[in-house]
Order: structure tokens, then sequence, then C-alpha cells
């Protein structure tokens, strides 16, 4: 068959697109976000950048996906909104902006605290600030992320996340709020302790928000040898893989040093899979969503234990990997929260 011109020109267009869009629109976010902290009104015109970018990535999703099946309506986006919402909103801004939670807690409480150690290196370059701590944040994110898969009392808020059937923009907020709230006391408690500035508190909100953004999209994407160093889509999509071997890596939310360091980082030039989730069943509507990690009954259906106890147990889709090494040893302890052999 003959191909047109046309036909040409978009596909060397999607071609070039598909390298520069992640360097491109990280570094038009940061940029964004640095016009922002020097206005007047950093908080309102930071979540602007922020919700363009979100609209770029989700225009482009529409034209160059990675997964065509995953554009189809799943039925989560509103429940996917309200996640956002309520984990990344501030109090005055929830119910219009997303995405300023890690900014406004350091407007706010960070002056207030009088427990700093006061050994952050205050007269280096802002650059400089900003990638030591993004690099012992992500330490606290990295334990806090593994923890989550690995320990029961933590997935079963953590699941929630990895229910999604399919990977694009919005997902990116679908986070239970306790989940949220753990990774944030782990990734940013060590910088409050170590005495960080404000600014930089700001730029690591940024940053972390930008990447998150890019990491759950459903573009078509060449990251290259960024994915040895950054937590990229390519990366993430292994990460929300049914097979415990690939979901249970991957754990770096800005950059994948510690991944790298722990022995988790994977990666393989395999399309990553389409057919993505968790086995347990999780609750339809927001509330639902909220409180089923704390009823017996909820967590029994997170952990894909509730009716087919044996049939369920033994799945191959990502669960604690304690839990799971519990499951393939003979037992006769029972946690009576799951209705599954006590993990370790
Ligand atoms: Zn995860
Ligand atoms: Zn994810």
């Amino acid at each position: 068959m003959k191909t047109s011109a046309g036909d040409n020109r978009r596909h060397w267009l999607r071609a070039a697109l598909s390298w520069m869009l992640w360097p491109g629109l990280y570094g038009l976010g940061l940029l964004g976000a640095g016009m922002a902290f020097a206005s007047q009104a950093p908080l309102l015109w930071f979540n602007l950048v922020y919700l363009s970018v979100a609209l770029a990535i989700a225009v482009f999703e529409r034209w160059m996906p990675h997964e065509p099946r995953w554009l189809a309506d799943d039925g989560e986006t509103p429940c996917n909104l309200a996640h956002t919402l309520l984990t990344k909103g501030s109090a005055q801004l929830a119910a219009a902006l997303a995405a300023s939670f890690p900014i406004a807690v350091a407007t706010v409480a960070q002056p207030s605290l009088r427990i700093s150690l006061g050994i952050w290196p205050t007269h280096w370059p802002l650059w400089a600030q900003v990638v030591l701590a993004l690099v012992i944040a992500e330490l606290g994110l990295y334990v806090a992320h593994r923890s989550a898969h690995e320990w029961s009392p933590l997935w079963r808020f953590h699941a929630l996340h990895h229910s999604v059937r399919r990977l694009w923009v919005l997902n990116t907020g679908r986070f239970h709020v306790i989940d949220s709230a753990f990774k944030a006391v782990l990734g940013q408690l060590p910088l409050y302790l170590l005495g960080a500035p404000l600014a930089v508190f700001a730029w690591v909100g940024a940053v972390t928000v930008i990447t998150g953004l890019l990491t759950h999209c459903n573009i078509e994407l060449r990251t290259g040898w960024l994915d040895r160093i950054f937590s990229t889509p390519a990366l993430h999509r292994w990460h929300h893989s049914k097979v415990l071997d690939e979901g249970n890596r991957n754990y770096g939310e800005n950059i994948v040093l510690w991944d790298q360091l722990f022995g988790t980082y994977f990666h393989s030039p395999r399309r990553p899979p389409s057919d993505i989730g968790i086995d347990g069943h999780i609750a339809s509507g927001f509330v639902g969503q909220l409180l089923q990690p704390l009823t017996a009954e909820g967590v029994r259906q997170i952990m894909g234990v509730s009716l087919a106890h044996r049939h369920e147990c033994s799945s191959s889709a990502p669960q604690p990997m304690a839990l799971q090494e519990a499951l393939e040893r003979p037992t006769t302890s029972t946690d009576v929260s799951t209705g599954c052999p006590r993990a370790r």
C-alpha cells in the first residue's frame, strides 16, 4: 500500500516527538515552576503550570498513545480525580487545584518547626541543594514505597493505586490518602530535620509532581539513557505489571538511584504488559475505596482472599512480598485480618 507524503510527515513528527516530549515537558514544567516561584502568587501560578502540563499530556495521549486500549474509559475517572484532590490539595485549594500539597506544607509548616539540626548546606547553589534534597527524599520515598509492597498492613492502602487497568495522566493522584501521608512523612521528614530551606522544599515538591504526571502517562515515548536515572514511564509500566518479579521493582518516585543500589531496578527490551492490575477486588466509589482498607472484610477483598481463598492466595498478581512468601510455605498460623497465613 502506498503511503502519502502527509502520512510520512506524521510518522516522522511522532518519531521526533517520542524522543523530545519527556525532556521537553519536564523542562517546561520546571521552567514554569521557576517562574511561578518568582511571582507574587507562587501557589496559584504553580498549580496553573501543573494543570497545563497535565492538559498537554492528555492531548498527546490521544494523538500518540503508547497503548491505544488504555484510552477507553474505565469508569474510574471521578474516583481518580477525587483521590487526587483529597491527597494533593491543600485545604483552601483542594476543590479546584491539584498537587499543591508538598509546596503548601513547605509554606505553612516548615517555618514553624524548631527541631532542625541546622546542618543543611545553605551556602551551596540552589540547584545543588535541590539535587541533594531529591537524593535524600528519595531514600524515604523508596523505603515507604517498598514497604507498601512488601508489608501487608501497608499494601492494603497502596493496592488502590495498583488496581487500575490502564495507565494515563489522571492515575497520577490515585493514592489512598493514608498511603500518600506515609510517603510524605518519610520523604520530607529528613529534610525538615536537616534544616533544608523553604525554597528547597518547594522545588522538591515541584519536581515530584511534574515527574509523577509524566510517569503515568500513556504517550509513546523514547527515554533511552534517561531510564537509568529518572523514574520514566518506561520503568513505571513495569512497576504496574501483574508479574511479581516485575511489579515489585522500580520503587523510585523521581530518580531510580536507590533501586539501582538496592537491586530493585528493572528494565527490559520487551514491551511492558498492557494487562495490568491486581487480583484482589477494590471497592467501587470514592468513599468505599477510602474505607475499604479499614475493615476486615475490605482487607480480605483487597488481598483477593475473600471466598475463593485457596485459589486467590496462590495468585501471581502483585501482593506484599512477605505475604506471598508466607503463602508459599506450610504454616498453621492465619492472619485474622487477611484470612491468609500470617506474613513474616
Ligand atoms: Zn507501587
Ligand atoms: Zn503508578
